[in-house]
């Protein structure tokens, strides 16, 4: 097969996968690689380009990550951005050293139009910059292709060679004209056409998995969240009925949840998964009497799912694969991320392996950003309400009711989120606010209702505006749209009289209410 292959070498920046993403965005494959990777490997893939990523470290240092001088005469295109430009120049015999002046964040940078990289993109364009070092001399036989007021090397060419270099990131969207940037090297420069989409990671995941599981047998955890539910669906495509899909219903789901997850999933569905639905219910309310202590809620949950999922487990006998829904943003937290910093450990990462017999953990999404994972499950004809779902935490209702879980608190949550989600979607809301959810505050207070005296619950609306879901703004929601879900609430909600919308914003807050 005649692939075009694009290849991304990991030298510890936080954007790597950003770049693959990119580059994806162009329809071109790509893989991602560390810099330890053998030269050999990398040549017998057959790149059309290599893209060498940032990094922390300083090249002319002791130690520094670095490539051989052979990866620049292999006759493949090379592009070098931030220390991978850092690195070309150092290993061609430039020279590379602390800035006087370092750059951080948004910088004009005047680029030379005429260079095949800067095709179309406007002489002075804004880059995101972030660096310390800078390239003080080009290594010979490299031109100056673009600068800054305070860096003088902000891109170099080699076209003979086909060696690009350039300074800040293009991955980044703060800079504006880099996803153009990305274009003109992958289709322009490397010459790659461009006929990779979703439906081939879909074909290409398919026949990986196939070639991987063979005659075994595999076990999924199905959530009913967007990266459980592609994952699965994906795995029954390429294995059909080696896959078994276990479904636990904790109780802590949203209203008719459960049940519409069975729907798709289940025998009557459109899938052929193999699909175990769970009703544990009581065993979790029972665990969580009297426990009124979040993180204890978190914890006593998340060991009760792994003990019910691994008694299915032992029915169903030995596994040879595990399935999970992990994406890149859970790897990259947890550190995983090939050369990356670790940024904090992660709930979906490494959760449930130890408790069940298997092999080996299958996880087809790591490579791919939550709106990837969005198209690769539209791809697999999996119903847009599903696809679009918003995040909600393994723990479920459970951090979201204040105090003490019961079944009856539950209810009552369930049916204000309900009406909640009912009249964000009327006023056409539901896909721009990130995040919305009802909340079970542990406060009772005085009301009156039909002249008669009343002491309930208040519940808590919240809606937040986000893009990466690590800071977030509460949501301006129409106070119109307030008092509607405010009365539907009181109305038809028992045991409710008052309701409150949050308008703190993470941080100080948290996006969840617990
Ligand atoms: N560590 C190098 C510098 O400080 C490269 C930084 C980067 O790749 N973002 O200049």
């Amino acid at each position: 097969m005649n692939k075009e292959l694009v290849i991304v070498i990991d030298f510890g920046g936080q954007y790597n996968q950003l770049v693959a993403r990119r580059v994806r965005e162009c329809n071109v494959y790509c893989e991602i690689y560390s810099y330890k990777t053998d030269l050999d490997k990398i040549k017998a893939m057959n790149p059309r380009g290599i893209i060498l990523t940032g990094g922390p470290d300083s090249c002319y240092a002791e130690g520094a990550a670095t490539c051989s001088a052979e990866l620049f005469s292999m006759g493949i295109p090379v592009l070098g951005l931030c220390y991978g430009a850092q690195m070309m120049m150092f290993v061609l015999g430039g020279k590379v050293e602390k800035a006087p002046v370092r750059e951080y964040g948004k910088t004009e940078v005047m680029v030379d139009t005429g260079s095949p990289l800067f095709y179309n993109v406007s002489p002075a364009t804004i880059c995101w910059m972030s660096h310390n070092d800078y390239i003080s001399e080009t290594a010979p036989g490299f031109e100056i292709i673009a600068h800054t007021a305070d860096c003088p090397v902000a891109a170099v060419q080699d076209q003979e060679r086909e060696l690009y270099a350039i300074q800040f990131h293009p991955e980044v969207l703060h800079t504006s004209e880099g996803s153009r940037m990305l274009h003109n090297f992958v289709r322009g420069i490397c010459g790659c056409s461009g006929n990779w989409r979703m439906d081939s990671f879909v074909k290409e995941s398919v026949d990986a998995i196939r070639r991987k599981v063979g005659n075994g047998k595999v076990l999924c955890a199905l959530s009913g969240g967007v990266d459980s539910s592609v994952a699965a669906v994906l795995l029954s495509r390429a294995v059909g009925s080696q896959l078994t899909c276990v479904f636990v219903d904790h109780g802590l789901l949203r209203k008719n949840e459960g049940d519409e997850v069975e729907a798709v999933f289940g025998p009557d569905g459109n899938y052929d998964l193999n699909f175990i639905r769970v009703n544990a219910q009581k065993r979790f309310y029972e665990k969580l009497q009297g426990v009124e202590e979040p993180e204890r809620k978190r914890k006593i949950i998340g060991e009760e799912f792994i003990r019910v999922f691994e008694e299915e487990a032992k029915k169903i006998g030995s596994v040879d694969f595990l399935v999970q829904g992990t994406i890149y943003p859970d790897v990259v937290e947890s550190g995983l991320g090939g050369e990356s910093a670790v940024i904090k450990s992660h709930h979906n990462v490494g959760g449930l392996p130890e408790c069940v017999d298997f092999k080996e953990i299958i996880e087809p999404l790591r490579s791919l950003f939550k709106d990837e994972v969005r198209k690769v499950g539209l791809e697999l004809g999996i119903p847009e309400y599903l696809v679009y779902r918003q995040p909600f935490p393994g723990p479920g209702l459970g951090i979201r009711i204040i105090g003490e879980v019961t079944a009856e608190k539950v209810k009552i949550v369930q049916d204000a989120d309900a009406i909640y989600r009912e009249e964000i979607a009327n006023a056409g809301l539901d896909r721009s606010i990130n995040q919305y959810f009802a909340a079970l505050t542990n406060m009772r207070s005085v009301g009156v209702m039909g002249d008669e005296r009343t002491y309930d619950y208040a519940i808590a609306l919240r809606a937040v505006s986000t893009v990466d879901f690590m800071t977030a703004e509460s949501a301006q929601i129409p106070y119109e749209v307030l008092q509607k879900v405010t009365s539907r609430i009181i109305n038809e909600v028992g045991h409710v009289n008052r309701v409150l919308y949050d308008v703190t914003s993470k941080p100080p807050g948290t996006i969840e209410f617990e």
